[in-house]
């Protein structure tokens, strides 16, 4: 048994374990998964950046070499323009010096004739004795050959570049371009414009478009022919290559411009999807942790789901909840069980009930309509008779309460109800029983009655009987005026006596009934008195001498005085009859019947019998007889113990119970020098209003 809960324990923390590590997998899957998506962006967003970057750049530089193309367009109409308005050498030259001022790309302009004989020219005023430094024919074949493409084109025409060299090594590279003039319908020659590529790409282009980039001419070698700028010095560049497509030669533009070096977020564009990514992941471990938690709640509900409906389910109690209507929304097992009804049939089902006793369906809705109006249900329930389906009835207990929701809105009631049929047959058999009881109480009574009867009226009619004797005996006698009188005085004490047995049938009547005696406040001088004759007789009879020493002043005491009369009484006569006659005295004098009474004194009486505030007069009967053995003792109190032949054993249980239905208390201890002393207490009457 007990292995099975430890190994299905052992099974779900290997089976936890298991988890525990997938989950740790999926979020390692996980993480690396945004890692590489983080660096491919990362890695795309660099490449896109080049990209863009890279067509931009070769934007700027097809949009440069437009800008170049255009204006050179433009100076084949400026140069036109020079030849139209200097129509001789001297004025041509003159007019150049300002063309030459505005456009600094041109370094030389000449006017050639048809069979390329110079006819004027002009150098640049920026680049003072350029050409002088080398022969100009030197160069000549260019500018046949761009004259020779002008002429194919009949249009302007480009030269090769070529290296003009000067001082200290240096030199510039230079480009013919030849434009076939006409005047008056006839070829009037060649203007040829000697453009050097530095400031063709100084002054021809825009400057913001190159700014802090590297702009050059290259052959399609690579080799390079004029640079107007270098890049910035940086790890990686861009490069972007236009061709200058210009009539007679093209040339290679090329612009360089830095990479910017890439960063951890090289944009924003990264930085964001990082973050994205970033918050991507902590909402997932929220959401996972929100799950576990959601699991785990979902877990204790189901427990405690589980938990109630065993509960429930294991319960003897019928439960059932009804909604306002008085339709039934919820029967436990048990409920069913008691009605008969399966839970489906009973689900839904409205007024009246199914177990309502057909005879009894007005009463039931009365009531319950009674129960709805006041809204005050009982707490202690009430009782019904419910009727199964199989037509047998049963008694319930029912207790009801509202049912109230999470929001404080009653949606119902529920009731537990108790099949109180077998509480019904307990009642009726404790019932049959207590009657029984009864009965054999009322014997009992009877015996008991009988028993104390003849225990107390033993000694009146000893009494009686010997008056009688003694009245006899003087009937005989002679002198019959002193036998009158003591005749009379016999009849009377015959008819005291007679009286007091009748008082006691009465009392003891009264007691065994345990009735409310009837008390009465008790001089208790009193008591002692009205027993006096007949202890005297007793007493005469055996020899004893009784002494009573009431202390005066003593207060009344409050009691039933007859009852309390035959315990003195019985107290008395057993003194005496411990002291039987045949026993001489040890020490002359111990022949004596003491009865005292003391002065009242607080709370003597039993315990927890009476107010601790009551007064209490202790009476006592003293004698010097044989004494109690231990074993007589320890039985005094029993009913019918008795050591005397003519005994019943009833005299000190009846005193006692007596004593202790007034509140007092009865002991006994051992006389001195011999004998047993019998105390009691009653209580000193406190005077009316405390009675
Ligand atoms: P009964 O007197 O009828 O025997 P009691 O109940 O009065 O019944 O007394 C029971 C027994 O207690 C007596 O039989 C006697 O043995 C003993 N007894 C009672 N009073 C005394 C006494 N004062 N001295 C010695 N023995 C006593």
């Amino acid at each position: 048994m007990s292995a099975a809960p430890a190994a299905s324990a052992a099974g779900s923390s290997g089976w936890s374990g298991v988890l525990h590590s997938r989950r740790g997998w999926l979020w390692g899957a996980l993480l690396l998964l945004v890692a590489v998506l983080l660096g491919v962006l990362v890695f795309l967003a660099g490449e896109f950046e080049e990209a863009r970057d890279q067509a931009a750049l070769e934007r700027d530089a097809a949009s440069l070499v437009s800008d170049i193309r255009s204006e050179l367009v433009r100076n084949v109409q400026t140069l036109q323009a020079l030849h139209t308005v200097a129509p001789n050498p001297e004025r041509w030259s003159e007019t150049a010096v300002d063309l030459l001022i505005e456009h600094r790309e041109i370094v030389r302009v000449e006017w050639r004739s048809n069979n390329y004989r110079l006819l004027a020219q002009r150098d640049t005023p920026y680049l003072a004795s350029l050409i002088g430094q080398i022969r100009r024919d030197a160069f000549l074949p260019e500018v046949r050959q761009a004259c020779d493409s002008a002429v194919r084109l009949s249009g302007p025409a480009f030269s090769a570049s070529y290296f003009w060299p000067q001082s200290e090594g240096r030199g510039l590279e230079l480009m013919e371009m030849c434009l076939p003039v006409v005047r008056a319908g006839l070829p009037d020659g060649f203007l040829v414009a000697t453009y050097g590529l530095q400031g063709v790409l100084a002054e021809l282009t825009n400057k913001e478009l190159v700014r802090g980039r590297g702009l050059s001419f290259n052959e399609a070698d690579g080799t390079r022919l004029a640079v107007l700028s270098q890049p910035p010095e940086s790890v990686r560049s861009l490069s972007a290559q236009a061709l200058l497509d210009l009539p007679g030669h093209t040339l290679n533009l090329r612009l360089d411009a830095p990479l910017l070096p890439l960063g951890l977020f090289p944009n924003v564009l990264t930085a964001v999807v990082g973050a994205l990514s970033l918050a991507l992941l902590v909402v997932v471990a929220l959401l996972g942790r929100d799950m576990r938690l959601r699991q785990r709640a979902e877990l204790e509900v189901a427990e405690a789901l589980a938990f109630r409906k065993a509960m429930e389910n294991s319960l003897v109690t019928g439960l059932r909840a009804r909604d306002m209507e008085g339709r039934i929304t919820y029967v436990n097992p048990a409920f069913c069980q008691m009605v008969g009804y399966s839970a489906e049939e009973l689900l839904g089902a409205g007024l009246p009930a199914p177990w309502w006793p057909p005879e009894r369906v007005d009463e039931y809705q009365h009531r319950r309509s009674l129960r709805l109006s006041g809204q005050n249900l009982p707490r202690e329930g009430y009782e019904s008779v419910f009727q199964r389906r199989d037509g047998t009835r049963f008694p319930v207990l029912i207790i009801e309460a509202p049912l109230i929701d999470a929001q404080g809105q009653q949606t119902g009631h529920m009731s537990a109800m108790l099949d109180i049929t077998e509480q019904r047959r307990i009642e009726d058999l404790n019932r049959a029983s207590q009657d029984r009881l009864q009965a054999t109480a009322r014997l009992t009574t009877v015996g008991e009655m009988a028993s104390l009867l003849s225990h107390e009226l033993n000694q009146p009619l000893a009494a009686i009987a010997s008056y009688a004797t003694g009245a006899l005996n003087l009937l005989d006698a002679d002198d019959e005026r002193v036998a009158r009188g003591d005749l009379r005085q016999a009849m009377q004490r015959i008819g005291e006596q007679a009286d007091r047995a009748g008082r006691v049938i009465k009392s003891v009547a009264d007691f065994v009934r345990r009735r409310e005696q009837s008390r009465e406040a008790v001089a208790p001088l009193d008591l002692v008195e009205a027993i006096a004759p007949l202890l005297s007789l007793q007493a005469k009879k055996q020899g004893i001498q009784l002494q009573i020493d009431f202390v005066p002043d003593l207060p009344s005491v409050w009691c039933d005085r007859t009852l309390i009369e035959q315990v003195l009484l019985n107290l008395a006569r057993n003194g005496m009859q411990a002291m039987s006659e045949g026993q001489p005295p040890l020490v002359s004098g111990l022949r004596v019947l003491r009865l005292t009474a003391n002065q009242p004194r607080l709370s003597a009486g039993r315990a927890g019998a009476a107010p601790a505030h009551k007064a209490w007069v202790e009476f006592s009967v003293t004698d010097h007889g044989e004494g109690l053995s231990e074993d007589v003792a320890r039985q005094l109190f029993t009913p019918f113990f008795t050591t005397k032949a003519e005994g019943m054993g009833l005299g000190l249980s009846l005193c006692r119970t007596v004593v202790e239905q007034h509140g007092g208390a009865l002991s006994f201890e051992p006389a001195l020098p011999r004998g047993t002393v019998f105390r009691f207490t009653l209580p000193a009457d406190a005077g009316p209003a405390l009675r």
